[in-house]
């Protein structure tokens, strides 16, 4: 068997060993056509299957109303921060965006130059350390939507709770994307790359309400438009095929699991082992998250000091712990654990911890 360390990458990131072993097997000789999958024609009957069976997937382990469209497209969801407000705000009305952090000030970047965007809220006054309440978003007059990332994969926040407002929003999922169900009712579209809880990189999963994709803004390159991607089942040109490919056999693992209700309760449960941790350590560990707005997909975490930082880096490589500095932007430590990270991981990251703790107390 081949040996696996714990991997706490933030993306591309641990996946279920199934998935990479199943794809293995079947990687040179795909179900006996003599050639691999990805040499074959994304319009043969070996792919259009394994195509419908990603998107059946995507709909039965999300719970993914008949009325929305799911996509597979390129450009990461980096693609989407522009995407968005090309398609969407066409018309002249205005996209409200909540600040939360890194990949928020992404979107909004990529926003300014496709239609009126404003802050409803900044979380640089608290310096990313929590999302906002309903109450504290400051909604202007004909805004299209309301985006928000429902994870901010670096600073090591969620929306625990969904913003209630009186307009569409639009969700940037990417580091917690089939981590919980959603109230779809209150979302036109979300989005994320794949390469967290999905499969490989090199694919946005893009989640549209039909009617939504399909009244938009038309004057733009083809390629950027969500109803011709919807009205040719994301066939409009080569689909990104070994992603799709991986992600189904993702999904499966999931449903095998028992769908993203599991997926929700097993992400407290090791985020929980990880928090724990860090609260009972006298100090030693501290989160600078604000505990209503703790990430269950990315734990952040400080030590005493930098010097200890680096140490407890060095040592948690040797224990085969891998991956766990923060984001270069913000130092420290994180440990990523999407929904293929295995309990024991994180159960052994904890022990790692109190025993790295009781031997470095500086
Ligand atoms: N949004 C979030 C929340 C992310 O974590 C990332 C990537 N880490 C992105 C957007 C950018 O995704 P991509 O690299 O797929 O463009």
């Amino acid at each position: 068997m081949t040996e696996r360390v714990h991997n706490f990458s933030a993306g591309p990131c641990t996946l279920p060993l199934s998935a990479l072993e199943e794809a293995q097997a079947e990687f040179v000789d795909y179900q006996g056509a003599g050639m691999a999958l990805i040499e074959m024609s994304h319009r043969g009957k070996h792919f259009v299957a394994v195509y419908e069976e990603a998107i059946a997937l995507v709909r039965s382990v999300f719970g993914v109303p008949q009325d929305f469209d799911v996509l597979f497209l390129q450009g990461g969801a980096t693609l989407q921060f522009a995407m968005v407000p090309m398609n969407l705000l066409g018309d002249g009305r205005k996209g409200g965006y909540v600040n939360s952090g890194t990949w928020a000030k992404g979107a909004i970047a990529d926003a300014k130059p496709y239609g009126e965007i404003y802050t409803a809220w900044d979380g640089a006054d608290c310096g990313y350390s929590r999302m906002p309440q309903s109450a504290e978003l400051v909604m202007q007059s004909d805004t299209r939507y309301l985006h928000i990332t429902s994870n901010e994969t670096i600073g090591g926040i969620r929306f625990c709770e969904w913003p209630q407002v009186d307009v569409p929003l639009i969700a940037d999922m990417s580091s917690d994307y089939m981590a919980r169900p959603i109230p779809w009712d209150r979302f036109d579209l979300v989005y994320g790359g794949a390469q967290k809880n999905l499969g490989p990189a090199g694919m946005a999963l893009v989640i549209v309400r039909k009617n939504v994709a399909r009244d938009n803004n038309r004057d733009i390159a083809r390629y950027l438009r969500y109803d011709i991607h919807a009205d040719k089942d994301s066939m409009f040109n080569t689909p990104p095929v070994f992603p799709i490919y991986v992600l189904g056999k993702v999904l499966k693992w999931m449903q095998e699991q028992g769908g993203v209700e599991a997926m929700e309760s097993q992400a407290e449960e090791k985020a929980g082992i990880l928090y724990q941790a860090i609260d009972n350590s006298d100090g030693y560990y501290r989160c600078p998250v604000d505990a209503g707005s703790r990430s269950v997909m990315n734990v952040v975490f400080r030590l005493p000091t930098e010097e200890l930082e680096k140490a407890f880096l060095a040592e948690a490589d040797k224990a085969k712990l891998l991956n766990l500095k923060g984001h270069r932007s913000v130092g420290g430590c994180r440990a990523s654990i999407y929904n293929a990270m295995p309990r024991a991981g994180v159960q052994a990251l904890a022990d790692f911890m109190a025993t790295f703790r009781s031997s470095n107390r500086g």
